[in-house]
């Protein structure tokens, strides 16, 4: 799912287990990972 770092603006696609928090590659901050739906055609 892509992330947006609101710390710093970075953008990622993240795939990490937490479902909750991702640590942002650039300044490794905690980012908050917004639970959107599961409706993507990926898979
Ligand atoms: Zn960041």
């Amino acid at each position: 799912m892509n992330i947006e770092c609101k710390n710093c603006g970075y953008k990622w696609n993240y795939k990490g287990k937490s479902n909750y928090y991702a640590t942002c590659p650039r300044c490794l901050r905690k980012v908050k990972v917004v639970g959107k739906k599961l409706r993507s055609a990926k898979k």
